[in-house]
């Protein structure tokens, strides 16, 4: 029953069985530890058996939750929720490297993403090669004896470059590797990647499983086996989500598929209004028939995601004046979030790459990438259009 079951029905009924109280809400459980009625359950308890709570850096009931939903969701047979999308692809990745191990990665990873494999990962010896995402030719020759991950982002922030999962996920099988996909601008709703063969799937639960720009968070999830090494490592050193944040991104899962076809027909509108604007070089949307991977993007998507990114035929300069004239959308650097985001990349989340860096993923000065939110699509695009009338 519960597998035949849709998206939405599984993300709000996934829940708590009801305390003494019979709420119908999960209330929130903060408490970092749980008491046992005698010493005989508390040793068993610690020994691994019986369904008991200890410590909330192991479990608690709220983030089990989230985890418990984000599993059927996604697909997963077991998952570990952290607090924030980096200590996600971080736990994910350190649980699972050795010393000497190599990471093939496509180039275009999430800043902070790029820093753990250029600056930390070289620390313990573990080195890394960059694949393009979109052209799957190169992967081949990036593959040592000693390759053991096969990191991946698709869609990319902010090129918007797919990755052929089910080419990925057959590649992994064939040279051996663990295929990790941080699904962030995807979320469940629109791509599973562990059904195209992904053996780990990430998420920075701050962005559209939020979805309303309050909180942090992050989940890894995958098979048993690899994610009893992942459960390993994170539960002794300790990225654990917090119960508050667990609670509100439990409730925000309820509204994930509802926010996502929003989120996408606004963002399909609006790239769709963004073509037509004569101060644009290009407009870059998955579900844009103009899109270089339209195709894969319709095959491996169920709609575009809420992103959308357009380069000034003016650079940089006109890209911030732009930013400058807006006063409804927002001047900041997160995405996912009800309110409409507009970013400059090359100046604020990106600024730490190199030029030729930059390049080589798409982020050219004149680029902007928009988070499409919820208000209405008619004040979004009339924000957008005075702004750029005023740019002129
Ligand atoms: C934001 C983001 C992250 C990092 O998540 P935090 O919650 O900010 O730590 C990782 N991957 C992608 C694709 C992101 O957009």
């Amino acid at each position: 029953m519960e597998d035949q079951q849709g998206f939405s029905t599984q993300a709000i009924r996934q829940q708590l069985a009801a305390t003494a109280y019979r709420e119908h809400s999960t209330p929130l459980f903060m408490t970092s530890s749980f008491t046992f009625p005698t010493a005989e359950l508390m040793r068993d308890t610690f020994a691994g058996e019986g369904e008991g709570i200890i410590y909330s850096r192991y479990n608690n009931p709220n983030v089990d939750e989230f985890i418990q939903k984000m599993c059927v969701l996604e697909g997963a047979a077991a998952g570990f929720a952290t607090a924030s999308g980096m200590a996600a692809v971080f736990g994910a990745l350190m649980a699972l490297v050795r010393s000497g191990d190599h990471i093939i990665a496509t180039r275009a990873v999430f800043g902070s993403t790029h820093q753990i494999l250029t600056q930390l990962m070289p620390r313990w010896g573990v080195t890394h090669t960059y694949v393009a995402a979109a052209n799957t030719d190169g992967w081949a020759a990036a593959v040592q004896p000693n390759s053991r991950i096969l990191l991946l982002e698709t869609p990319s922030n902010p090129g918007l470059a797919l990755v052929d999962l089910a080419f990925a996920g057959a590649f992994a099988r064939e040279h051996g590797l663990i295929l990790m996909v941080d699904n962030c601008f995807a979320t469940p709703y629109l791509q599973r990647p562990l059904d195209y063969g992904a053996h780990l799937v990430m998420h920075s639960a701050t962005k559209w499983i939020d979805g309303q720009g309050r909180s942090l968070g992050g989940i890894i999830l995958g098979d048993q086996e690899l994610m009893d090494q992942v459960i390993f490592f994170c539960r002794h050193t300790g990225p654990a989500l917090s119960p508050f944040n667990a609670w509100l991104l439990s409730k925000s899962l309820e509204t994930l598929a509802i926010r996502m076809d929003a989120h996408c027909r606004q963002a399909l509108q609006l790239a769709t209004w963004l073509e037509q604007q004569s101060a644009m070089a290009q407009v870059s949307y998955p579900f844009l028939p103009s899109h270089a991977q339209y195709e894969l993007a319709q095959r491996q998507m169920k709609q575009g995601g809420g992103i959308v990114t357009c380069v000034f035929k003016g650079g940089a300069a006109a890209a911030l004046q732009l930013v400058n004239n807006l006063q409804l959308c927002t001047r900041s650097s997160n995405l996912g979030d009800t309110r409409t985001i507009v970013t400059h990349p090359a100046s604020t989340t990106h600024s730490k790459l190199t030029e030729a860096e930059r390049l080589a993923v798409g982020i050219t000065p004149g680029l902007l990438r928009i988070s499409v939110g919820l208000e209405d699509i008619a004040d979004i695009m009339a924000d957008l259009q005075q702004a750029l009338d005023r740019s002129h």
